[in-house]
C-alpha cells in the first residue's frame, strides 16, 4: 500500500513490543494506528477536548480507539482498499473532526486528524473527490481570483431560502446554516497596510503571516494585530511570495484546506510556497506569528508529515500563535504595552480552538489575559465547538456538530450575556454566531482596544 504522507517518524513504534499487533499492510502508516493500547481513555466524558463525536453518541466505533480498531481490521485485510472502504469505517473516520484532542490528550498521542488525511487521500484515489470537497479544498484560490463574485454568490445565497435549498441539494451544504461572507475585493490586497510607516523606533522584527480565512473574512484582526504590534514598538513584515517565484502574484495559503479533504498533493505545493516565503525570515531569525489557530497547527505539525525536509523543522520550531508569541514576550519583559484595567462589572469568557489546546497555547491566554489589570476572566470548559473548519455547514453532519456546541459551549455562553467572548478560531466564531447569535472577537482585536 503506498501512503500519501510521510510516516518516517513512526519507524520505530511498536517494534519489538510483542502487544503492538502492528496491521499487516501500510508499513509506517500501520504502526501510527497501532500505538493505541487499548486503555479507552477515549470513551470517557470529563474534561478536555477528546473525543467530540463520541461524547455526543457514546457509539465506541465514534471515538479515537473505535477509530483504530476498524482502521486495523481494515489493514488486516487481503483486500486493503476494499476494506478501507467499508461503510462503517468510513462513517466513522468522516465523524472525525480531526480535533487533534487524541494527540495531546490520548496517552500514547494517536494522531487521529493525519490518519484521517492519510485515510482520505486513500478514499480519493478509489471514490474521486467530490465537488463539495473540491470547492471546499480550493476555496483559497477561489478567494483570490474571483472575490467579489464569491462575496455576491454567499450573500445571495444567505439571503435565499430557494438558494440554501439549491446548494444543499447540489453541494451537500446546510441550508440551516448561513455562510460566512467574505470581505468585498476592497480589502483584498495586503498593499494598503503599511507597516514601515507605523512603526515607530522599532525594536524587534517579526513576520506575520497572514492567512486566507484572516485576509478573507476577518481583516480586522489583521489590523489589531499590525496596530498592537507596530505600537508597541515591533517592526511587522507581513509575508509575502519571493519575487522570484513563478507564482510570486499569488497569495499564500498554509494548505489546510487540502490537508482536510486529503488533497495531499496540493497541500504540499502551497506548503512548499509558504516555506520558500519564510526561508529568509527564518535565516534572520525572526518569530513567524500566525492568527488562526488551524492554520498554525498546520505549519507545525501537518508539514512534517509532508516529507518537506528539514527547513520545516525549523519553521515548525519558529512559528507561534499570536498568543504564545506575546506570552513569550511578557515572559522575556521586552513588550513595553501596558493595557487599560478593566472595569469591575466586565467579564470575559474564552473559548480555545482545539488545535489551540492541542499545542498548550490556553496557557499563553492566560499570561496575556493576567496582564491586563483586573481582569476577571474565564475558560469555556468545552470540546468541540463542532464547526472544525467546514465540518459543522456539511449537510449530514450540521446536526451533530450544532449537538457537540450544545454540550457546553453554547450554553455557558447563554449563561453569561454580557461576557465578552474571546475565540480565535474563526470556525468557532462562526458556530458560536450560529448557535446563539453572539459575537465573538479574537485576542488580537480585544487587546488592540484596550492598549493604552
Ligand atoms: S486512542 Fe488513545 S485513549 Fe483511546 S484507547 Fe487508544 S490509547 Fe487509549
Ligand atoms: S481528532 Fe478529535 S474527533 Fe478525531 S479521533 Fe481525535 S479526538 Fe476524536
Amino acid at each position: 500500500m503506498k501512503t500519501f504522507l510521510d510516516w518516517s517518524s513512526y519507524t520505530d513504534a511498536g517494534l519489538g513490543d510483542a502487544y503492538a499487533d502492528i496491521p499487516k499492510s501500510g508499513g509506517n502508516f500501520a504502526k501510527a494506528v497501532a500505538v493505541c493500547i487499548n486503555s479507552r481513555q477515549c470513551e470517557t466524558l470529563g474534561k478536555g477536548v477528546m473525543c467530540p463525536s463520541f461524547r455526543v453518541t457514546e457509539d465506541p466505533h465514534l471515538s479515537t480507539g473505535g477509530r483504530v480498531k476498524l482502521l486495523k481490521q481494515a489493514l488486516n485485510e487481503a483486500g486493503v482498499m476494499d476494506a478501507l472502504l467499508d461503510p462503517q469505517l468510513q462513517q466513522s473516520m468522516a465523524l472525525c473532526v480531526a480535533c487533534k484532542g487524541c494527540k495531546r490528550e490520548c496517552e500514547n498521542a494517536v494522531d487521529m486528524t493525519m490518519i484521517k488525511t492519510e485515510y482520505l487521500a486513500q478514499q480519493n484515489t478509489r471514490n474521486g473527490i467530490s465537488l463539495r470537497s473540491r470547492l471546499l479544498a480550493h476555496l483559497p484560490k477561489l478567494l483570490q481570483r474571483y472575490p467579489t463574485a464569491i462575496h455576491r454568490a454567499v450573500k445571495w445565497r444567505n439571503n435565499s431560502a430557494i438558494l440554501r435549498k439549491l446548494g444543499a441539494a447540489l453541494l451537500g451544504i446546510s441550508a440551516a446554516h448561513r455562510l460566512p461572507e467574505a470581505h468585498s475585493a476592497t480589502t483584498q490586497n495586503l498593499d494598503y497596510i503599511d507597516t514601515a510607516a507605523l512603526s515607530e523606533q522599532p525594536t524587534r522584527e517579526v513576520v506575520l503571516f497572514v492567512d486566507t480565512f484572516t485576509q478573507h473574512y476577518a481583516p480586522e484582526n489583521l489590523h489589531a494585530t499590525v496596530a498592537l504590534l507596530t505600537r508597541s514598538g515591533y517592526q511587522v513584515t507581513l509575508l509575502r511570495p519571493p519575487q522570484d517565484n513563478q507564482q510570486a502574484s499569488t497569495t499564500l495559503c498554509c494548505g489546510r484546506t487540502y490537508l482536510s479533504q486529503g488533497m495531499v498533493d496540493h497541500a504540499k505545493t502551497e506548503a512548499q510556497r509558504l516555506l520558500d516565503a519564510l526561508k529568509p525570515h527564518i535565516e534572520k531569525n525572526r518569530p513567524i506569528i500566525g492568527l488562526e489557530p488551524a492554520c498554525v497547527s498546520a505549519i507545525r505539525d501537518d508539514y512534517l508529515f509532508l516529507g518537506l525536509g528539514d527547513l520545516a523543522q525549523t519553521v515548525a520550531k519558529k512559528t507561534f500563535l499570536f498568543e504564545e508569541f506575546l506570552a513569550k514576550e511578557l515572559t522575556a519583559k521586552r513588550f513595553p504595552g501596558k493595557f487599560r484595567p478593566a472595569d469591575d462589572s466586565e467579564q470575559v469568557l474564552i473559548h480555545g480552538h482545539c488545535h489551540e489546546k492541542a499545542v498548550g497555547a490556553m496557557k499563553s491566554i492566560r499570561k496575556v489575559l493576567k496582564s491586563i489589570p483586573n481582569l476577571k476572566f474565564e475558560f469555556v470548559e468545552a470540546s468541540c465547538c463542532g464547526m472544525a473548519g467546514s465540518f459543522g455547514i456539511e449537510k449530514e453532519h450540521a446536526q451533530i456538530a450544532m449537538e457537540m456546541a450544545e454540550q457546553s459551549l453554547l450554553p455557558t455562553i447563554r449563561s453569561k450575556p454580557s461576557a465578552t467572548i474571546i475565540a480565535n478560531g474563526i470556525s468557532c466564531r462562526q458556530q458560536i454566531r450560529e448557535g446563539c447569535e453572539r459575537a465573538s472577537l479574537h485576542l488580537a482585536a480585544f487587546l488592540n482596544t484596550r492598549l493604552v
